[in-house]
């Protein structure tokens, strides 16, 4: 085992032995890319740019780095909580053994992970978080930050995003709980502001007619034996209270008077009332709004769910594939090569013509994500087509979850590829009125391409 040690700190000897090999690196001379190579890495908490580099670890594109068993070295305890967080936890001996079956057990799990790049970014978020969580065995929990600009932070989820588009992070969560991916329990409910999402904010008592935040509340007197009612300072002289309608001193509460309610009063209008607004006021974008328009959000802790392991592991929100095996006889692509070579041979001695087709759509992942609860009815529709396009004698194979090779069998190149441009047609037809927004058309990213039999290789099928 190879362990990077990232320190600047020259009079520390670790030991090392034949079971691992400690390299130790500066701060200031590490490159993320190269952190694939090791097995493990250990920061030195002390430096003060240990978050950074956890985070840039953390950022990575490659699942390699990213996922990558990453420890802090401190003697003391870690105060900073983001940081430990985005970490594995901590070694203080200055012997690296004591962590190393925790990093086998990380690595195990991160070499049972297929090979997935989603292009769409959300869904990379949302993959990354699944793994992180898996070969972690771990929850998703928030932390309190007071700093952060929502109150609670995620520290890995964050990491994933840029400071100042976060708040997708807890729409992502959102997302990821609807697809049965992630077990939400409540932790909190937070309250931001309706215009910039910060929960940085003052509720506050207003005056109902000019809005002022300068009141004071009062106590209301009822003088028994001339019954008037009003607030205590128009009683108030010196020491003794004084009733300004009939003039008599009031001496006991209970016999010459009582306090039934208190009252606000306003000192922009001089406004009295019983009940005053309730307001919020953002310090972040100076917003002022009723606390019945701010936005409420639960705030949850996460755990993965067998469905959120299976997706962590093969990358795939939702299996088209599969779902299209229950709809239609698809074959495996070794049967489907065996069933070209023999069509060859037979195109050969009979003279005619049969012809392969590729069909494959790139966003297939954020299609199925966009389209979130319908997606199996959308699913559904899509195998349709598929279906009545073709003949009981074609054959269908997958190639991976968004692309689909077709055996045209007696059927010449031009005309596969009307079959073809149907298929493309009915799906653009289904696919773009479901997925467009008023502002934004949604374009399906569909390929597709047909060869005479005889021409058919992986290679030159796909354009
Ligand atoms: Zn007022
Ligand atoms: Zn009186
Ligand atoms: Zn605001």
């Amino acid at each position: 085992m190879e362990i990077l040690f990232i320190t600047d700190d020259n009079s520390l000897k670790i030991p090392s032995d034949d079971r691992y090999k400690l390299v130790t690196t500066p701060p200031d001379q590490i490159e993320v890319e190269k952190i694939e190579g090791y097995d493990m890495v250990v920061v030195d908490a002390r430096n003060p740019e240990a978050q950074q580099i956890v985070k840039s670890i953390r950022q990575s594109q490659s699942d390699a780095i990213a996922l990558k068993p990453v420890f802090l070295f401190s003697t003391e305890e870690i105060k900073d909580m983001k940081l430990q967080c985005l970490s594995d936890g901590k070694t203080d001996s200055g012997e690296p053994l004591r962590i190393v079956s925790h990093a086998n057990e990380i690595s195990r799990l991160v070499s049972t992970l297929k090979e997935f790049k989603p292009e769409n970014f959300e869904i990379s978020a949302m993959l990354r978080i699944l793994r992180f969580l898996y070969t972690r065995s771990i929850q998703l929990k928030p932390m309190i930050l007071p700093t952060y600009r929502y109150g609670y932070i995620y520290p890995f989820a964050a990491s994933q995003f840029s400071d100042d588009e976060d708040f997708r992070i807890y729409e992502i969560l959102v997302r990821l709980e609807q697809e049965g991916l992630l077990m939400g329990n409540f932790y909190d409910r937070i309250h931001l502001c309706n215009r910039c999402r910060s929960a940085f904010m003052n509720f506050r008592e207003i005056c109902p007619s000019c809005k002022s935040a300068n009141l004071s509340v009062e106590n209301v007197i009822h003088h028994f034996s001339c019954g008037y009612t009003s607030e205590e300072s128009k009683f108030t002289h010196g020491e003794q209270l004084i009733c300004p309608k009939c003039n008599k001193i009031l001496k006991h509460i209970g016999m010459d008077y009582e306090k039934p309610s208190t009252i606000f009063i306003c000192h922009s209008c001089n406004e009295t009332f019983q009940e005053p607004l309730v307001e919020c006021f953002c310090f972040y974008c100076t917003n002022r709004t009723p606390v019945d328009e701010t936005v409420s959000w639960d705030i949850k802790t996460y755990e993965i769910t067998p469905a959120g392991v299976n997706c962590a592991i093969h990358g795939i929100m939702f299996s088209f594939a599969e779902f299209l095996s229950s709809q239609l006889d698809l074959v495996e692509y070794n049967d489907f090569k065996k069933m070209v070579d023999l069509e060859i041979e037979r195109n050969k001695r009979y003279k005619r013509e049969s012809s392969v087709a590729v069909f494959q759509v790139s966003n297939l992942q954020q299609i199925f994500f966009e389209i979130g609860e319908k997606k199996n009815e959308l699913a559904l529709e899509m195998a349709k087509i598929i279906k009545d396009a073709l003949r009981k004698t074609d054959l269908i194979s997958v190639l991976n979850e968004s692309t689909f090779l077709l055996l045209f069998l007696e059927t010449p190149a031009k005309n596969a590829q009307i079959a073809l441009s149907r298929i493309k047609n009915n799906i653009e037809k289904l696919l773009i009125p479901n997925l467009s927004t008023s502002g934004k058309k949604f374009i399906p990213q569909i390929t597709t391409n047909v060869l005479p039999v005889e021409e058919f290789s992986l290679n030159k099928i796909f354009p």
